[in-house]
């Protein structure tokens, strides 16, 4: 057995490089990243290929082992090569993401070390430090400095465990859900609906309230729904409002909604995902005016800080109802229990074993400290104003209302041909060309274009460009067309 066991850790050693080895691979990521990093801003925003990486399938999991660089080629020609490039700041489409360099860094690190960062006994350090993140990501939405909530690892995640909560705050149970009724929009994102589902609310009633010109909530509708259903018997329970919405970057009436709320005294979920970081800058505050009220946020870093896909957040003002929604014992954990000087992730998400999300948003924020951040965030406000007022003055270019944040709406309208027709080949070819790309959306049942400006390497070169690009596009289209 002796003999058995030694030539298995021969092999098992394998798992622990050597120095030498670890520098070598080391070396050849560097050397990759590096280049990436060097040639970003020309890089394309959009690869349209005919194979999708399928040669991935040629270098199947095997055996034994390989080296590192024909790896590294493998994963460039077939994973950052085909479509979105979303380190590129001409990603332009959707809500793009970031990918600040710190960050990978601070990912590194917490890869290296693997703290448990799940549970307070086991890595007090790691839990202080993600529980410090969320005050000050309360601090910046002025929720009280006592509030937790969780490090998700996107929005909607974090919508999810926003929705559970209100569900179990209001002691729901399955016999009330057919009467239970939840105010939403027909523009919230999408994971709120699937949420919905998940945490088995299917049954219950979704009012969608009507929007105005903008798409933002209309509060006198809002009232007047929630007195006609209690009135029919019914239990109006939670109101979710958009703090900036996917498709337009609309913000609900916040101020009022949470007047609302209260004196209806529901439960008032905000997803923030996209905008609430805006609240980092003195516009944003405006526009966001009464945020601070609603019971529940869901930020999202990966949108607002930049930061690599992976980071989205959850905070709970009354934060014992999150606990109360998410702890949980079980005896192999008995020794757990007797520190607790923070409260637990673990406690307060569904997750145990996590990814040490802290790290990756601490170091760079502390790096660089919050001003470039916030920086960044009014520049894309600005930005957002700026490409709205040059559209206007090029000829035929319809634009949507003056952008709330960082989303505008824009279409075409062609001298001959269907506008709709139209524009779906205008968003293609800008698709096709790469150069940077846009995503299109249906704003009652007219085809309209949007740019998202929200990569933190987009700046007022890529908003020209975008312009000029347009109106390449549109000559060419408006030629052949005649
Ligand atoms: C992006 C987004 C989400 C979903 O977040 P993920 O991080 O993609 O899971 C939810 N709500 C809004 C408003 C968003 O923009």
């Amino acid at each position: 057995m002796i003999e058995q066991i030694k030539r298995l850790e021969r092999i098992a050693r394998q798992l622990e490089p050597d120095t030498e080895r670890r520098h070598e691979h080391r070396k050849s990521i560097i050397q990759y990243t590096e280049d990436f990093l060097d040639r970003v801003y020309e890089l394309p925003a959009y690869i349209l290929t005919d194979d999708k990486g399928t040669a991935l399938y040629d270098s199947p999991i095997t055996e034994g082992p390989s080296d590192i660089e024909p790896l590294i080629n493998i994963i460039k020609t077939n994973v950052d090569r085909p479509g979105i490039n979303p380190a590129s700041g001409g990603h332009l489409g959707y809500i793009p993401g970031g990918g600040i360099y710190d960050a990978a860094l601070g990912d590194y690190l917490a890869a290296i070390t693997n703290r448990y960062s799940g549970v307070f006994f086991a890595s007090p350090g790691a839990v202080r430090m993600e529980n410090m993140l969320i005050r000050w990501m309360a601090e910046i939405v002025g929720y009280p400095r006592n509030t937790l909530g969780n490090l998700t690892s996107g929005g909607s995640i974090a919508n999810l465990i926003g929705i559970t909560t209100a569900r179990d705050a209001f002691s729901l149970r399955a016999k009330d859900f057919p009467k239970a009724v939840i105010y939403l929009t027909r523009q919230v994102h999408h994971s709120i609906d699937k949420a919905i589902r998940i945490a088995g609310l299917r049954e219950t009633v979704q009012r969608y309230i009507p929007g105005d010109d903008r798409f933002r909530m209309q509060p006198e509708v809002l009232q007047k729904t929630i007195s006609q259903d209690r009135k029919a018997g019914l239990i109006p329970w939670l109101i979710i409002a958009s703090a900036g919405t996917t498709d337009t970057g609309a913000v609900d009436p916040l101020d009022d909604i949470a007047s609302i709320a209260a004196s209806e005294r529901l439960w008032l979920h905000t997803d923030g995902a996209y905008g609430a970081f805006f609240m980092l800058c003195e516009e944003g505050k405006k526009i966001l005016k009464g945020i601070e009220k609603s019971d529940a946020i869901v930020m999202d870093p990966h949108k607002g800080l930049f930061l690599p896909y992976g980071s989205g957040a959850i905070l709970v003002k009354d934060t014992q109802k999150l606990l109360e929604s998410y702890h949980y014992q079980a005896n192999y954990m008995q020794d757990a229990l007797s520190s607790q000087d923070e409260l637990s992730p673990a406690d307060l998400s569904p997750e145990l074993t996590k990814h040490f999300r802290g790290l990756r948003l601490w170091l760079p924020l502390k790096l660089l400290g919050v001003r470039p951040f916030r920086a960044a965030l009014e520049e894309k406000l600005l930005l957002a104003r700026y490409f709205h007022q040059r559209l206007q003055e090029i000829d035929g270019f319809e634009v949507g209302p003056c952008p709330e944040l960082s989303v505008v709406t824009f279409r075409y309208i062609p001298k001959h041909v269907d506008a709709n027709e139209f524009n779906k080949l205008l968003v293609q070819r800008i698709q096709r060309d790469g150069r940077i790309f846009l995503s299109s959306t249906t704003l009652e049942g007219i085809f309209i274009l949007r740019l998202a400006i929200l990569s933190f390497r987009t700046h007022l070169q890529t908003i020209d460009k975008t312009i000029e690009i347009l109106k390449e596009k549109v000559e060419n289209l408006e030629t052949n067309s005649c």
